[in-house]
């Protein structure tokens, strides 16, 4: 695999800082913004020694956290992006500054590819073919992460239809109707988790001795560079070869091919040809095929001619249930009302939410802190500063009614039934504490009660808090569930 050329890369500081780059950028796609700043961003690289990169973090914490959470992706990642790669040391020591990812807190933006294109692993194919060339499995499956499986998907609404398809793909590649398949939704909601589903289904069944498969996954970025490294090294017969043996070949965000006209029009041709023998595609994007303007016609065409599949944005249900599923699975006990609080939250990207979760645990596992609710705004009090913006009455008259399931025009109806006059007064407070109304103007937007109903609520309210812990936490609820962000009212 590795040439002299390689070798002679490796020793080379830009050569290695671009690939740096490139790995903590991955890192910051994969586990999200949350996650990586939390734990990964202070990571310095220290050098490459024969086939070990040696890493350091600054605190004896970080190191143990990062080793044993993110030590075998990173090491992936590494070798990924220069095959010599084999183990990465990660150790407790200064900031090396030199090549460090922390100093504006961002990895290199992957979406212009940099000038200078440093050689790049060979593709990943996994099945036989690469099996009978003596590889070991663990490398082969080095760019798919173990997590993303079939049975750690969480299945809701939103994502039932791609779901199904992806397994559907996985059951019996190539079938009628469903090639190509092509999954599209926002950022964070399951795409490339699905794609290594059907991977890591395909290579349990072929280990199983169900029928050999050899299948391709590589992002469309990757795809271009190895396009673009086999012009440069005149290698382009190899790389056809090699793209159209295998059979199954996904390609993951395929936007990114949007103004990269050679190299799309070189996945035409893999597309067309793999297609033409039967095998299966699988790509995603964040936008349908029709709607994704600057990839040429005849390319938009054929992507729309097997399976099309939306993953739509999460539901509360559908966060709820991925973060017990992920709690769950780490063993951490977590309270609803905090879970319900992070689904409201945090309600853009499965990511942010599982990074969000993942730091409330680390704190628990780590410091044997329990997680309640008033840990968690500490705990995640930069993120949630994010989400903060200005709460209007009409939101929170929408949010507290949900909340006590009574009906909206109840907030402004005359009825004085207790189960709707206790709501309605909480409202009051809340448009009290959280805006900068005044207490006529509040009155107004209650069916225009006079001022004194509104001073009387708001001081029932704070009375009720004082004597009432259950009453209490409700209010606080609402309170940060309403501070939490635009998302946060569906
Ligand atoms: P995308 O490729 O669409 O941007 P990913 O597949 O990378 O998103 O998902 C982001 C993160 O959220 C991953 O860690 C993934 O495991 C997790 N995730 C997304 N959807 C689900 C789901 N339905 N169940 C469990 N985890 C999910
Ligand atoms: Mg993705």
């Amino acid at each position: 695999m590795p040439t002299t050329t390689m070798e002679q890369d490796i020793v080379a500081t830009p050569q290695l800082a671009a690939q740096w780059a490139r790995v903590r950028g991955r890192l910051q796609q994969e586990f999200g913004e949350v996650e990586y700043r939390t734990w990964l961003r202070q990571m310095t690289l220290v050098g490459l020694d024969g086939d070990e990169i040696t890493v350091h973090l600054p605190t004896r914490f970080l190191r143990d956290w990062v080793r044993s959470r993110y030590g075998d992706r990173i090491t992936a990642l590494w070798h990924e992006e220069n095959p010599d790669v084999r183990r990465v040391d990660i150790r407790f020591g200064p900031s090396t500054g030199a090549i460090s990812g922390a100093e504006d807190g961002r990895a290199e933006d992957l979406s212009t590819p940099p000038a200078e294109l440093p050689p790049m692993a060979p593709p990943l194919p996994i099945g036989r073919s690469r099996e009978r060339a003596g590889e070991p499995r663990s490398e082969l499956n080095a760019g798919l992460d173990p997590r993303f499986t079939f049975e750690g998907f969480v299945v809701g609404k939103p994502n039932e239809f791609a779901y199904a398809c992806a397994r559907r793909v996985a059951e019996q590649p190539s079938s009628a109707g469903f090639n190509p398949l092509f999954l599209y939704g926002g950022v964070g909601l399951g795409k490339t988790h699905l794609m290594h589903a059907i991977a890591w289904e395909l290579l349990a069944r072929e280990r199983n001795g169900a029928w050999p498969v050899s299948v391709a996954y590589m992002s469309a970025e990757k795809f271009m560079y190895r396009f673009i490294t086999a012009l440069r090294s005149q290698a382009t017969l190899e790389f056809k070869e090699q793209h159209r043996s295998v059979d199954v070949l996904m390609v993951d965000d395929l936007q990114f091919l949007i103004g990269k006209d050679n190299t799309q029009e070189e996945f035409f041709h893999t597309f067309n040809a793999l297609v033409d023998a039967g095998k299966q595609i699988v790509v995603s994007a964040d936008k349908s095929p029709s709607d994704m303007q600057g990839l040429e016609d005849r390319l938009r065409t054929r992507l729309s001619c097997g399976m099309v599949a939306d993953l739509h944005s999460t539901t509360f249900e559908l966060r709820m249930s991925i973060l017990q599923a992920k709690a769950q699975r780490a063993g951490v006990p977590v309270p609803d009302k905090v879970m319900e609080f992070l689904a409201h939250k945090i309600t853009s990207n499965v990511r942010e939410l599982e990074g969000a979760l993942n730091r409330l645990i680390a704190q628990a596992n780590l410091f044997g802190r329990p997680v309640t609710l008033d840990a968690t705004q500490e705990i995640l009090h930069d993120i949630l500063k994010a989400y903060e913006r200005r709460v209007t009455i009409d939101e929170i008259q929408r949010k507290v009614a949900e909340h006590y399931n009574m009906r909206l025009t109840d907030m402004y109806s005359a009825r004085r039934a207790r189960n709707v006059a206790r709501p309605r007064q909480v409202a009051m407070y809340l448009a009290k504490q959280l805006t900068s109304r005044s207490l006529p103007e509040i009155g107004r937007k209650f069916g225009n009660r006079d001022h004194t109903t509104v001073m009387h609520a708001v001081s029932r309210v704070g009375q009720l808090i004082e004597v009432d812990p259950s009453f209490a936490e409700d209010v606080e609820l609402l309170r940060r569930m309403l501070e939490g962000g635009a998302g946060a009212l569906q």
